[in-house]
């Protein structure tokens, strides 16, 4: 089988080479390269079989190329991180909107099989209280920029399912929830991968609000087998199903375990999110994954706790 897998430069992308070429698969990754990097894939630079293009999956014709030689597409690209998001509010939700469009055509056009990454972001802030046309709570609020990276998100998954029923090509959509792993960088706002960093150069860590915020990880050694077992499963086609992890924690819970696994001398300091995003930014104070839909799809488990994730 020869996979293409766009945003395979990436954290979770270049996770699902590994497993893709282990598997014997040909693999042609196309990533530009602007928050992945080509240190990910430099293992398998010289593996039979295996192409890095660096190129934009906004380029229609370089993407139609590309997966008109595929068997299989598996499309990760895409703008992420909120630092990014925030600081490039337009060119995120070109990319996140116009970049699926041309990877699932494309699919399409050559009866592909394909599989989009979508969020936990699609369910907004998901309280219990009535929504008002203000609340940022659903996705989409039009006024705030971080929530164009979940309304983009929304409607890609609208894209994918819409194109997939119409055509019968197989298509799967997968939202994830706080993926984290080796590889994963700080840079753009994940939090694990930025507590460890500063933990280990003994820098103060940043924890955003109050810390009460709850959050739930899971391993990229999960995530990918699980996502790679949906493709294979015609009962999840059409439809979304989230991956991530079982084991919740408070970010300052979060905080102090870095603290504790690194055996770092770094003191843990409170910024407002107005000082870490710019004015009005809020936050969802709790995101937990029901994944009782992988399980009985594929049997998807989560098999690592926090510690051997931060590890
Ligand atoms: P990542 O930044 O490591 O990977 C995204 C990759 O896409 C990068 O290699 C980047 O260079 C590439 N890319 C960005 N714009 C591109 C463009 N225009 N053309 C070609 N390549 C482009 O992030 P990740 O965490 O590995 O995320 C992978 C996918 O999973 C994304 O679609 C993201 O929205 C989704 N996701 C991730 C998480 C998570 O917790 N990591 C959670 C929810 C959803």
């Amino acid at each position: 089988m020869k996979a293409v897998v766009t945003g395979g430069a990436g954290f979770i992308g270049s996770h699902l080479c590994d497993h893709l070429v282990a598997q014997g698969h040909e693999v042609v990754v196309l990533d530009d390269l602007s928050t992945g990097s080509s240190e990910n894939l430099v293992h398998l630079e010289n593996t039979p079989g295996f192409r890095f293009v660096q190129g934009d999956i906004l380029d229609r014709d370089l993407v139609h190329d590309l997966v008109a030689e595929a068997d299989t597409v598996f499309h990760l690209a895409a703008a992420v991180g909120v630092y990014n998001i925030v600081d490039n509010p337009l060119r995120s939700l070109r990319i996140n909107l116009h970049g699926t469009e041309n990877v699932v055509e494309a699919a399409v056009a050559n009866r592909v099989p394909y599989m989009v990454a979508s969020t936990s972001e699609v369910y907004g802030k998901n309280d219990t209280d009535g929504l008002k046309e203000d609340d940022d709570r659903i996705y989409g609020s039009a006024t705030k920029s971080r929530w164009s990276y979940a309304a983009a998100k929304g409607l890609d998954e609208l894209v994918a399912y819409v194109h997939g029923s119409e055509s019968g090509v197989p298509c799967v959509i997968t939202r994830f929830f706080n993926v984290v792993g080796p590889r994963q960088t700080g840079r753009y706002g994940m939090v694990v991968p930025r507590f460890v960093e500063q933990a280990l150069s003994g820098r103060p860590i940043t924890v955003y609000g109050t810390g009460a915020q709850r959050r739930c990880f899971g391993s990229v050694y999960d995530v990918v087998p699980g996502l790679l077992r949906l493709m294979d499963t015609p009962e999840a086609y059409n439809r979304a199903v989230n991956l991530g992890g079982h084991e919740e924690v408070s970010i300052k819970g979060l905080a102090d375990r870095v603290v504790e696994l690194t055996g770092s001398n770094s003191e843990i300091v409170y910024i407002d999110y107005d000082e870490a995003y710019g004015e009005g930014y809020e936050d969802m104070q709790r995101r937990y994954p029901d994944t009782s839909l992988a399980k009985a799809l594929v049997g998807y488990e989560p098999t690592r706790d926090l510690n051997a994730i931060i590890d």
